[in-house]
């Protein structure tokens, strides 16, 4: 479930961007976009949403584990 391109083009050539994302040590997630054309890059801090991620993920591997 990872979005290819985000919403806006490369601010200084109009590219198209693709997405990284880091999770640091602190638990905040950082957006990372990377022009294709211009190699310019663009943090977006996503918050701490580290722990909504993995709370989400146990609870699918907990609704998963019923199912079967
Ligand atoms: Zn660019």
């Amino acid at each position: 479930m990872s979005k290819a391109t985000p919403d806006n083009p490369c601010s200084k050539c109009g590219g198209a961007l693709y997405q990284t994302v880091k999770n640091t040590f602190t638990g905040e997630v950082w957006r990372e976009f990377t022009c294709r054309s211009c190699g310019h890059i663009v943090d977006v801090n996503e918050g701490k949403a580290l722990c909504q991620i993995l709370h989400d993920d146990a609870e699918n591997a907990k609704r998963e584990k019923k199912d079967q």
